[in-house]
């Protein structure tokens, strides 16, 4: 399938690189428990998490839970599917329209994100709108129209420069008017000037917090997990400033550092929401903590 698929450079480095280590090893000592931590570290799950696994593998050891190498594999999946289980359910609300805030720097993957979401919410019966509230760059608004033109939803835009928040609002309140269920609002995400951008997305949660929806009801944080590393400072940094709610992890085909995922969650406490894994539209999906991680060790 697709996401195995996707997944399959981060699974031969982690998954992979569990294999080489136990392969031929009679006991779990501290030398092959030193080679799992660098693995860890190496496959980008982050310094604090992989210490966290570490300890408790040699917890499970010195009480005899767990003496074979063999056992290490399944040991750590169990690990890894524990960690990502937090609740990453949508918020339920009465009222309609939904509001889904998008926020994220440039690049990371942001308006195909907003596509591909926008699909699948169609796909199961919903009507959305979107609303372009990138204003800063006139591409980026063109971009979105031409996702709605070609997905098939109502496109709420104004002219570039125009206020992002004030977008954004009108497009809650126009989709309120039409009966609209889901807005989608893309925002800005230039990375120069990151003071600005942190007002600006202040400004329209606060806005919008005075809609008659009481919005946003998400604000997902579009990272890509190419960055490794930097996806969990940059997740700490929107979740500071912007009080995100969940996360979207793009890009994890084509990396070797979707182990990052791991660190996330585990570091930010943010659940990721949606993982996408390819750039066709069907390539996002609800993230499920087992079945990623069955995807990745299989
Ligand atoms: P934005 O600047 O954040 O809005 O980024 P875009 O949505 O324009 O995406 C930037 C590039 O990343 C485009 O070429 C997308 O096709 C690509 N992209 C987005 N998501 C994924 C993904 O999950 N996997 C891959 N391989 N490419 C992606």
């Amino acid at each position: 399938n697709r996401l195995k698929e996707g997944l399959s450079k981060t699974s031969s480095k982690l998954v992979g690189g569990i294999e080489a280590i136990i392969l031929g090893r009679k006991k779990i000592d501290d030398d092959l428990l030193e080679e799992l931590e660098e693995l860890f570290i190496t496959a980008d799950i982050g310094v604090n998490t992989t210490i966290k696994i570490i300890e408790k593998v040699k917890n499970d050891v010195s009480r005899n839970i767990l003496k074979d190498p063999v056992e290490l594999k399944n040991a750590i999946k169990d690990e890894l599917i524990k960690i990502l289980s937090i609740d990453n359910s949508l918020k339920k609300v009465d009222t309609s329209p939904f509001v889904i805030l998008v926020v994220g720097v440039n690049g990371t993957g942001k308006t195909t994100t907003i596509a591909k979401l926008a699909r699948m919410f169609k796909n199961n019966g919903f009507s959305v709108l979107l609303a372009a509230g990138d204003t800063f760059r006139a591409a980026a608004i063109d971009q979105l129209q031409v996702w709605g033109d070609r997905i098939g939803v109502p496109v709420v835009k104004q002219s570039e420069g125009s206020d992002s928040a004030a977008v954004i609002y009108d497009a809650v309140e126009s989709a309120k008017a039409r009966g609209n269920d889901i807005v989608i609002a893309d925002t800005a995400g230039r990375l120069h000037n990151k003071f600005n951008l942190m007002n600006e997305l202040k400004k329209i949660v606060k806005v919008l917090g005075k809609s008659v929806v009481d919005a946003p009801h998400e604000v997902l944080l579009v990272i890509d997990a190419t960055s490794g590393q930097n996806a969990i400072e940059q997740a700490k940094r929107f979740k500071e400033d912007v009080g995100v709610t969940g996360i979207v992890l793009t890009k994890l085909d084509g990396t070797a550092k979707g182990g990052v995922i791991v660190g996330i969650v585990d570091e930010t406490g943010i659940p990721v929401k949606f993982i996408g894994f390819g750039e066709k539209m069907d390539d996002l999906k609800p993230f499920d903590a087992k079945l990623f991680v069955d995807a990745l060790f299989e």
